[in-house]
């Protein structure tokens, strides 16, 4: 059955109260806890234990979910089952005589970025971390709702959905209202920094700074946390996006060559670094654009020391949005932080040797949290299943 085969596959993981002690925030992974327990969870292996069918009645009844809705990927955990469904956040339409009618969503839709032809339209609907356009989002979130709502389900699930620091009322509204007609029975929303944090295992609840630094799409969001809230968060417009920027600038300007989104996006993927090579030229790899000088198609190389000084601006950014996170820490709290460094979270955290550009611009400890990608969603579905415990950072009514 396949309820049955899921949990197998996600209860590798384990919570071990809210709070996780930094040394060990690598080895936690995070799938879903069993909804009923209310003693530190345990699974030791993906092995179901005889009781855990039972455990797990509950969530054949609710599917209550947590959305991360990124500007890149939107993922969705469903409780009691953890992250089912991660796709980029893209929507294709397919447009005739003014009627737009979605063609395709998610990983479908994405393949069509930069493809296509004069009646498809693909749409990013999230920009900077807000909706920038809200009937696609609308049509997005129906569409990942729909495909992991079980008909077995009877009722309207709840949704807890994540939204950056520095969300104005206006989008908290907006992104709740989209929630709600796209079939949520309420919804709640959480704090961007905060469930990033929770994701990565840091110790949120505990009396002491942890510094936390989400690198998405299209921002970076720092925040400064203790006692479960948000001392300090500041978001900056530089990410992913500003990267694959980056990529195809350098390449028009240095090589004259034109390439698209997604092959600058491969580049930083595959052989992309925020540091100069020690042998000042690392690997290399082919790609191809159009030559700028003759309009034709053209195969060339690019090495990574190419790509680290493409990166370099967005990547100075970051280090100084940190920096300026910690000017503006309180003494004791940047004392902590000093103690158990700073972590990375979101697709950004993965750019080879960032945390090594970071640990040198900052002196501090950096460490790449555990499935990186998977970290906002998997905290807004921790405060999922512990909402009594998180009660205060979930805010349904604003
Ligand atoms: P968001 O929360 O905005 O949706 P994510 O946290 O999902 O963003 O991260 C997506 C970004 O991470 C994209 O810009 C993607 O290109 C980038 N990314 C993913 N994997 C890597 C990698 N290995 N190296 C560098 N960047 C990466
Ligand atoms: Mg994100």
């Amino acid at each position: 059955m396949e309820y049955r085969r899921t949990q197998a596959g996600n209860n590798v993981l384990i919570l071990e109260k809210l709070t996780f002690r930094p040394n060990v925030a690598r080895t936690i992974r995070t799938g879903a806890p069993r909804p009923e327990s209310r003693t530190p969870i345990h699974f030791h292996d993906g092995t179901p234990t005889p009781m855990s069918f039972l455990q797990n009645l509950p969530g054949l009844f609710t599917s209550d979910m947590a959305i991360d809705l990124g500007t890149a990927n939107t993922l969705v955990y469903v409780k009691g089952r953890g992250v089912i469904l991660s796709e980029p956040s893209v929507v294709a339409y397919h447009v005739k005589d003014g009627v737009k009618k979605v063609l395709a969503v998610g990983e479908d839709a994405k393949l069509m970025l930069g493809r296509t032809p004069g009646s498809i339209e693909a749409i990013r609907p999230m920009r900077e971390g807000v909706i920038a356009d809200f009937d696609t989002a609308e049509a997005m979130i129906k569409y990942f709702i729909r495909k992991v709502h079980k008909r077995t389900t009877f009722s309207k699930p709840k949704i807890i959905v994540c939204v950056p620091h520095g969300a104005t009322p206006v989008e908290k509204r907006a992104i709740r209202q989209s929630v709600l007609s796209a079939g949520a029975r309420r919804a709640g929303l959480i704090a961007e920094p905060i469930a990033a944090a929770i994701g990565a295992g840091m110790p949120i609840t505990d009396p002491t700074g942890s510094m936390v630094v989400d690198i998405g799409g299209g921002t970076t969001e720092v925040a400064v946390l203790s006692l479960g809230d948000i001392v300090y968060a500041r978001s900056v417009r530089v990410g992913g996006d500003r990267m694959d920027e980056g990529i195809i600038s350098y390449l028009r300007r240095q090589q004259n060559l034109l390439v698209g989104d997604s092959t600058a996006e491969r580049i930083k993927t595959s052989i992309g670094t925020a540091r100069m090579p020690d042998d000042g030229r690392g690997s290399s790899m082919q790609i191809r654009g159009r030559d700028l000088l003759n309009g034709v198609p053209k195969e060339t190389e690019i090495s990574q020391a190419q790509v680290a000084e493409a990166l370099a601006e967005p990547v100075q950014q970051i280090c100084e949005a940190v920096m300026t996170a910690l000017e503006a820490t309180p003494p004791d709290l940047a004392a902590d932080i000093v103690d158990r460094g700073v972590m990375l979270t979101g697709g950004g955290a993965l750019l080879g040797d960032l945390d090594l550009a970071l640990r040198e611009q900052t002196g501090l400890a950096v460490s790449i949290a555990d499935e990186s990608l998977n970290c906002v969603a998997l905290g807004t579905g921790k405060a999922l299943e512990y909402e009594k415990q998180l009660r205060h950072a979930i805010d349904y009514d604003s």
